[in-house]
């Protein structure tokens, strides 16, 4: 038989699934443009890089003898800190390699084919196709026209046959989040039928930020259930290690889920790095103190140009750049400048750039500048 004889007798949720828009690498950019630097803004990674005390670490890693034994499949250092730092169980919590993993894992674990998954538009887009490949129907409610979550129209998604809902906040691409007021107006309108899937990908950001909810408190109030995800991908500085955490409202839940994911799935190294770097709160505050100043110099930036970027407590902003921001992306290229176009429907116009160093700031505002067409 045919590799596409065999392809058609697949499921359809698979063959259907759109690719993960991940975007170019340095080097490739580097390559391709012949640019001597490149300041990649499209992933939202943290321009500080891992913590010192995470680097020193790993060159003094003891490497042959501990390469060749597998790691420990509980994590269970990095669990006993984060259970005593946030007040909950060690058995409500999980680890994924990165908390895209997870988002697998929860589709895998809680969604059946045929069942509902509500979830926003612009979206993270693994929060949509992890359900897919599961056959689950998404429903996606878009943000209001002023960039914010539409609350009543996703109370108005959600019924007693939603199976998950999915929300990141602040949100990612927009950045926006919801307070706490808001967080229990939609939570009071969901059924126990649901589980709650609360990406909190830039906690770190916003945490401190005044309207920014305590979302554990406000999951536990509930007696819904819910799992909690974070990562030490963003603030932490290490997307390349491949860490993610969640905290599930019940032990069982997350055994349930523990059973579903590969035993291995956080390699010795990454745990043991994660363990630092949970415990430098000097760099996780810095890096924050630093994606806060660079976001307000650029937001200004862009509105001296007449856009007018979405409220943000991440790392990143988004905005509409009145053109088709997948082509002035592929032209600030050249420039050595990358940044990510959203390719939603209805978004099309709209670009999110993370927030960089100084130098990269300025690079994007340069570019952006000088390769637009509209204003
Ligand atoms: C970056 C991001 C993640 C994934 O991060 P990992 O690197 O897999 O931990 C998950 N959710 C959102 C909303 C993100 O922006």
């Amino acid at each position: 038989m045919s590799v596409k004889g065999f392809m058609d007798g697949l499921r359809a949720e698979v063959r259907g699934l759109p690719a993960y828009n991940a975007g170019l690498s340095s080097d490739a950019v580097r390559t391709r443009y012949d640019v001597p630097h490149v300041a990649k803004l499209g992933s939202n990674e943290n321009p500080r890089g891992a913590s010192t005390a995470v680097l020193a670490h790993l060159t003094q890693w003891t490497t042959a003898a501990s390469l060749a034994l597998y790691p420990d499949p509980s994590c269970s250092v990095l669990r006993a800190m984060i259970a005593d730092k946030l007040g909950v169980e060690p058995e409500q919590i999980l680890f994924g390699n990165g908390s895209e993993d997870l988002l697998a894992i929860a589709a895998h674990t809680f969604i059946a084919a045929g069942e509902d998954v509500v979830t926003v538009v612009p979206s993270f887009g693994l929060h949509i196709i992890y359900p897919q490949s599961v056959g689950a129907n998404v429903i996606t409610v878009p943000m209001r026209f002023d960039f914010e979550f539409d609350v009543d129209a996703l109370i108005a998604a959600l019924s007693p046959q939603t199976r998950m809902l999915i929300v990141s906040n602040p949100s990612n691409p927009v950045g926006c989040a919801m307070n706490a007021k808001e967080m229990r107006r939609l939570l009071d309108a969901v059924s126990p039928n649901t589980l709650v899937l609360w990406d909190e990908a830039y906690f770190e950001y916003a945490e401190n930020e005044e309207d920014y909810p305590d979302s554990l408190a406000i999951l536990r109030e509930t007696r819904l259930p819910w799992l909690l995800l974070r990562t030490f991908s963003k603030a932490y500085g290490l997307a390349g290690l491949r860490v993610g955490y969640g905290i599930a409202s019940a032990p069982e839940l997350a055994g349930l889920m523990d059973r579903v994911r590969t035993p291995f799935n956080i390699n010795q190294i990454a745990q043991e790095a994660a363990a630092i770097a949970f415990q430098d709160e000097g760099h996780v505050a810095a890096s924050v103190e630093d994606a806060r100043a660079g976001r307000a110099q650029m937001r200004a930036a862009l509105e001296a140009l007449g856009i007018d970027p979405a409220p943000s407590l991440a790392n990143f902003l988004f905005f509409d750049c009145g053109e088709d921001a997948a082509a002035l992306a592929a032209r600030m290229l050249a420039d050595g400048v990358i940044v990510k176009p959203w390719r939603e429907a209805g978004y099309e116009t709209c670009m999110r750039v993370s927030v960089g160093s100084a130098v990269d700031n300025a690079l994007f505002i340069d570019s952006f500048k000088r390769r637009r067409t509209a204003g």
